[in-house]
């Protein structure tokens, strides 16, 4: 960003703080520091030179950082922001002033850039931050368009425009939105409303102080990457940015190993013994001394004394010698003196009570299984991550522990969205289809092991989305909506997800699924802090599928600690595949054995996005990679099975 050179950072903490009784609002702690140490830091980085304007406790302000300048108003008794504009454009040394109130602690990374680039684009005098409202009072079940709100004291402004509020202010007039009516004013659309919140009373910053963290506006932090029509964003590049932002879900829980299948270890499991706990026998057979099988070069057998019997769970107690063995079982403790097994397939001649080895039969030290040999006391048996599948649980079975500790399920809320869509049971209107996808959803979020809470379907209208995003963010870590997510649609999903919370819409370099929501989003006011992670998913029935299984996978096996990479294979392709390069393919493919044994794979026929049969066709998915080409029959490309995945 080159437009910080020119650029003075001026914050507004020159009001009384009437609605917080009276405080000084910038200076009142919030997590770890104090309101305008929040914007300080997240100015800074925007601007070549920060100052404050403060009509209080001017050394606290002073003591911020080292050489800041704090300068009180010119006009006396607290007279709004305009007065403390006034003061900035008079000490600003730069061309232009970036204003920002002391209590927006959440302020996006890229104001300045943003304004600035709006303020050369209209040649205009100030840029003002806007964003998208929805009014709570909704006029007899009319859905009206969001409303943009004007953000006034979030505005870059000329230096150069000091004697024209000079003059505005001398008429005593003192609105920003009156003065602003006077210049050409850029506005600039904001995606993310939540960066402009302010706080205003004591009870806010409260509740605003029990949130986690500040988190860096997700929308702006990787606005940059956001993908368009001519440059869309690679898929890998997108997951990695979901991944990045991801942590997994705290909670804890205690659950039998019956309750444990498919549940996500919270923590490593430590053996507390040695798996097999003691040297034991791998065959049915013969213990005995190494030292006594037939040596090199003698080409005679050895017939050695049966002194005892040893079976699992009784050993042989007694020792064994030179010229001794004992007939064992698999599993049975190997007798003292013993380090060796003859499976009894491969004794020579058995007697009464003698056994008969040939020369070269087994090797000294031969099928005896060692104490520790599977899982050593003390060493970690699983690792805090694994999805315990069957065999997991036979191993902790194994080491004697009945209860495990693992991650508590996810909660995950989802909806379809569209005014075409109807419920199974519903006449089907014209131009309508069924409601698909809600069904693909909830099996693949079952089977992924989470709790599902089905919103059913929601109308394009905003008050329905917000209704359903705030519920959703209450109830679950994470929301799945589909349909609605493409610039085109003709529907307020973007609109509302934007409002609600700090979401990012990617064009992604992928087919099927080129639109994608992702972010954050917040219950408000009334559900303190709840916050979920929103994956807006494409609308199309493949596309949903698919972008569920290559982004909300991942990202939702992230929150629930789980370390489950998918695997690819590589398999023949059994036809020739078209493949556009510059984006990924996923095509619905059919692998199966070819003649010489080895994996083919040919496709299922129509790919088109909204041909869900090419899905249930299909028992994999075939993976054509961003800078490929055509395929021809024969190449080898790579596959994701569904087995396992679906
Ligand atoms: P949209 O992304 O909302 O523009 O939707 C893209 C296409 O997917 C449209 O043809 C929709 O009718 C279709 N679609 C959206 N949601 C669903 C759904 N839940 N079930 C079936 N089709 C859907
Ligand atoms: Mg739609």
């Amino acid at each position: 960003m080159t437009s910080s050179n020119s650029i003075t950072g001026w914050i507004l903490a020159g009001g009384r703080g009437t609605r917080m009784g009276r405080v000084d609002k910038g200076l009142q702690p919030f997590q770890g520091s104090t309101l305008v140490s929040h914007v300080l830091a997240r100015l800074a980085p925007q601007v070549s030179t920060i100052a404050i304007n403060a009509n209080r406790n001017l050394p606290q302000y002073q003591a911020l950082a080292a050489g800041i300048t704090v300068v009180p108003d010119q006009l006396q008794g607290y007279e709004g922001p305009l007065a403390g504009l006034q003061t900035g454009l008079r000490h600003c040394a730069t061309d232009l002033l970036l204003t920002a109130p002391c209590d927006s602690p959440f302020l996006p990374a890229d104001l300045a850039a943003r304004l600035h680039a709006a303020l050369l684009e209209h040649d205009a005098d100030v840029a003002v931050a806007v964003t998208l409202e929805v009014d709570d009072a909704a006029d007899g079940g009319a859905s009206p368009a969001p409303r943009r709100q004007l953000h006034p004291v979030f505005s870059l402004l000329k230096a150069s425009l000091l004697p024209q509020l000079d003059t505005y202010l001398a008429t005593g007039a003192r609105r920003m939105e009156g003065w602003f009516n006077t210049l050409r004013v850029a506005e600039v659309l904001f995606d993310d409303a939540s960066a402009f919140r302010n706080i205003n009373t004591l009870e806010e910053l409260q509740r605003h102080e029990r949130d986690v963290a500040v988190t860096p506006a997700l929308a702006t932090d990787i606005a940059a990457a956001a993908g368009s029509d001519a440059d869309p964003l690679p898929v890998d590049q997108a997951r990695q940015l979901m991944l990045d932002r991801i942590a997994p879900v705290d909670a804890t829980e205690q659950v039998t190993l019956h309750g444990a299948l498919d549940r996500v270890l919270a923590a490593d499991i430590i053996s507390p013994i040695n798996v097999p706990a003691y040297d034991n026998s791998a065959m049915d057979g013969y213990a005995l001394r190494g030292a006594d099988l037939p040596v090199d070069g003698m080409s005679a057998p050895v017939t050695l004394a049966v002194i005892g019997v040893a079976y699992a769970g009784r050993a042989y107690t007694g020792c064994v010698g030179a010229g001794q063995c004992v007939r064992i079982m698999t599993g049975a403790a190997m007798p003292v003196g013993c380090d060796s097994v003859l499976p009894q397939e491969l004794a020579t001649a058995i007697g009464i009570d003698t056994v008969t080895i040939a020369h070269g039969a087994i090797r000294a030290g031969a099928n005896r299984r060692f104490a520790g040999e599977d899982l050593a006391q003390g060493g970690v048996a699983l690792a805090a991550g694994t999805v315990l599948r069957p065999a997991h649980l036979g191993l902790v079975a194994s080491l004697g522990i009945g209860q495990v500790t693992v991650r508590r399920r996810l909660r995950v809320a989802f909806f379809s969205t569209g005014d075409e869509l109807r419920s199974l049971g519903q006449p089907l209107d014209d131009g309508c289809v069924y409601d698909s996808n809600r069904y693909t959803l909830f099996g693949m979020l079952t089977r992924l092991g989470c709790e599902v809470l089905d919103l059913g379907i929601v109308r394009d209208d905003p008050h329905a989305l917000e209704a359903a995003l705030r519920t959703a963010c209450r109830d679950a870590d994470a929301i799945v909506t589909s349909g609605g997510v493409s610039e085109g649609a003709a529907d307020y999903t973007r609109d509302i997800m934007a409002l609600l919370g700090d979401v990012a819409f990617w064009k992604l370099a992928m087919r099927p699924g080129r639109p994608l929501a992702f972010g954050q989003v917040r219950a408000g006011d009334s559900a303190g802090d709840a916050r979920a992670w929103l994956f807006g998913l494409p609308g199309n029935p493949v596309a949903v599928m698919v972008s569920f299984y290559l982004f909300a996978r991942p990202a939702l096996l992230r929150m629930m600690g789980a370390a489950s990479p998918s695997i690819m294979l590589r398999a023949r392709a059994a036809q020739p595949m078209r493949k556009r390069p510059g984006r990924t393919e996923y095509q619905r493919g059919i692998v199966s054995t070819g003649a010489d044994g080895a994996p083919q794979v040919r496709l299922t026929g129509a790919q088109g996005s909204g041909i869900l049969s090419s899905m249930t066709d299909a028992n994999c998915i075939v993976v054509l990679a961003h800078g490929q080409g055509h395929v021809a029959a024969g190449d080898m490309v790579d596959i994701l099975p569904f087995d396992g995945l679906i």
